[in-house]
């Protein structure tokens, strides 16, 4: 009997899930993950799927939660590229801004009324953009050069996947400090705190009924306690019992995976 884990569920109105490491590998669903889920829900809890990498869409997320039997439709997903969004509409509502991102992110932020530029911009977003093009290192920089307000959609220097990993938008705010001197003002996704604070402004949830789920300790569960959520290490992903140790930081739950809080429901 864990009546940690116990007293956890029972404070908890909204589950932020990580989703690589924390609910699938690649593309593999962790355990019986998909009763799991069910189970939450059941129990009338919120299931949020939260991630950093900006270079898909909702839609594109959605697709690929419905494929492996994930998705329901009172889900939700957070990515840290509409975090972006919400971000922009609230501190930035009539600047010119230059997104270096992909195709599908510009759409959303065009069809949100945000005020793309390609010259002069007040803001410069980096995005992960998986279709980087030297012509659009060279017009970033430049924005940076000029003086516009720096802002970074995450800090994860690369994105996992079943092979060597990939250089993500953290290895691209290492390239852009070099050739500007400059490293961003803000940066939106885990562990920085604004996709917490677009939760309790969206969900209208109180700080102590949210509980962080993540495999990652200097992203996923600092993020939780950075935010003031209840933060819970799953063992399932990148992070070892020695690494959790090592590293000094304090998870309110540490669990093999979250299926283990299936038992408890
Ligand atoms: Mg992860």
């Amino acid at each position: 009997m864990r009546d940690d884990l116990q007293n956890l569920i029972a404070n908890t109105d909204v589950f932020l899930l990580d989703m690589d490491g924390t609910i699938y590998l690649d593309s593999t669903p962790i355990g019986d993950m998909v009763s799991t889920l069910d189970s939450i829900r059941r129990a009338g809890k919120k299931i949020v799927y939260f991630t950093n990498n900006s270079s898909k869409t909702v839609d594109e997320y959605r697709e690929k939660l419905t494929r492996i039997g994930f998705w329901r439709d009172e889900d939700i997903i957070y990515t840290s590229g509409m975090a972006s969004i919400w971000y922009l509409r609230k501190y930035h509502a009539d600047s010119r801004v230059y997104l270096l991102g992909t195709d599908a992110l510009k759409r959303s932020y065009v069809d949100s009324g945000i005020h793309l530029v390609e010259d002069d911009a007040d803001v410069a977003v980096l995005a992960y953009d998986t279709s980087l093009t030297f012509a659009k290192i060279k017009r970033f920089n430049e924005m940076l050069v000029k003086g516009a307000r720096y802002i970074s959609t995450h800090p994860d220097l690369v994105c996992p996947t079943d092979d060597i990993f990939m250089p993500d938008v953290g290895s691209f705010i290492k390239m852009f400090e070099a050739s500007s001197g400059r490293t961003p003002e803000v940066i939106i996704g885990k562990p920085y705190t604004y996709m917490g604070e677009m939760i309790l402004d969206q969900l209208a949830v109180e700080t102590s009924r949210v509980t962080m789920v993540g495999d990652r300790l200097y992203t996923d569960v600092k993020f939780g306690l950075n935010c003031g959520f209840n933060s819970v290490l799953v063992l399932s992903g990148e992070t070892t019992m020695d690494d959790y140790r090592e590293s000094g930081i304090e998870a309110t739950l540490v669990l093999d995976s979250l299926n283990d809080v299936a038992k408890y429901l």
